[in-house]
């Protein structure tokens, strides 16, 4: 068995660790590249959303390096999502690729059981227990748990820091270092000394910088190479951004869930305005947008790719919590025609909104 799975985010240096850890053969795809997406939107149906079409390039390129099993999580709701496993098992066997598919669903849709035993597999081929099993897992979730942590504390210091372009330096090394080892404790100690050296960074808390938040399809806002970069732009604008879907979130809600008690506080924010689950993260979406308004930020960039479903309903309800709350909510679509010029002119025309908004109210209110 030589394991492999899709890229979304960082989540590739957890999925690293847990498997270094266990003692599991597996091929890393190269970062999401033009290549992946040109390899997927070739051999994915034409009105399949992003995600699906980067990953394909994803499995592609890993089985091009060896890999035959992948490891993918399961549905999010009633939207394409549940029907990703299936459909991509069968696109790769079309292209002659017979690989084996690891489901990690919910246990509330497929049960507790079920769950460990598909998770089981990996701890079975590995040879070894399943309290090594558990271990190598929880140094995996850890390890998300710190890389989302420093991802957070960068994007956001980023608006404050004194020497212009630290905090992106210091997640390009840690990202680059943290993949370099194959020891899950030592990437565990890399992942801390990062998360010190970043609240190391010098910041002059006199500044003002603009505060963004992204929001939207949960693919799009982590996945940095289907957004094109957008925290990384923001952060050579100086401006602060945040979002609140990352891996470990997701991890969080997953778990909440069998319990119903998973994000509580944004449930309720989108109480008003969407108050059931439609799929996706429509529901999470406008309830950060609700968030980001009562924070205080200075506005928020939804994302989403062509043809989301769920998204285009929370894209129809923004509007209205943009007039109710007076917050500037612009929404980027994105699909593999995006072209770059065009995409970074509208950020830069709505960072300039933000900034023209923030001048006419010290006019008005003198301070
Ligand atoms: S949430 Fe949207 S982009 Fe993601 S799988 Fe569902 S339909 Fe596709």
């Amino acid at each position: 068995m030589k394991v492999t799975f899709p890229h979304m985010g960082n989540i590739h240096i957890a999925a690293k660790i847990f498997l270094d850890d266990l003692g599991v053969d597996y091929v890393v795809p190269p970062i999401s590249n033009n290549k992946a997406l040109e390899v997927g939107t070739m051999y994915s149906p034409e009105e399949m959303c992003l995600p699906f079409k980067i990953m394909i390039g994803n499995y592609i390129q890993a089985i091009e390096q060896g890999a035959d099993t992948v490891i993918i999580v399961g549905s999010c709701g009633p939207c394409r999502f549940g029907e990703y496993c299936e459909l991509q098992m069968n696109l790769l066997k079309k292209l002659g690729h017979e690989i084996t598919f690891i489901v990690l669903d919910s246990p509330r849709d497929v049960g507790k059981k079920e769950l460990l035993e598909r998770a089981g597999l990996l701890v079975k081929e590995s040879g070894k227990n399943n309290y090594s099993g558990i271990l190598a897992m929880l140094k995996g979730v850890k390890a998300i748990e710190l890389m989302d942590e420093i991802e957070k504390e960068a994007y956001w210091l980023a608006g404050y820091e004194i020497n212009k372009g630290e905090c992106k330096k210091l997640l390009h090394d840690c990202r680059q270092k943290v993949v370099s080892t194959k020891d899950s404790d030592q990437a565990l100690k890399i992942l801390k000394e990062y998360k010190k050296k970043i609240n190391r960074v010098k910041m002059d808390s006199t500044k003002q910088p603009l505060k963004v938040s992204i929001i939207g399809e949960i693919y799009t806002v982590i996945e940095p190479f289907s957004n094109q970069y957008i925290q990384e732009r923001l952060m050579d604008y100086g401006v602060s951004s945040n979002r609140m879907l990352t891996p470990s979130w997701w991890l969080k809600d997953l778990l909440g869930k069998v319990v119903k008690m998973n994000s509580i506080s944004l449930r309720r924010a989108s109480q008003e305005y969407l108050p059931l689950g439609i799929g996706g993260h429509a529901r999470e979406c406008i309830g950060e947008a609700v968030l980001a308004a009562k924070e205080g930020q200075d506005g928020a960039i939804q994302l989403f790719p062509v043809g989301c479903m769920p998204e285009i309903v929370s894209k129809s309800i923004l509007p209205t919590i943009s007039k109710d709350k007076d917050f500037p909510i612009m929404t980027l679509v994105l699909d593999e025609m995006t072209g770059q010029s065009g995409y970074i002119t509208r950020i830069e025309a709505f960072l300039d909104l933000l900034e023209r908004r923030r001048e006419t109210s010290h006019v008005l209110f003198g301070n």
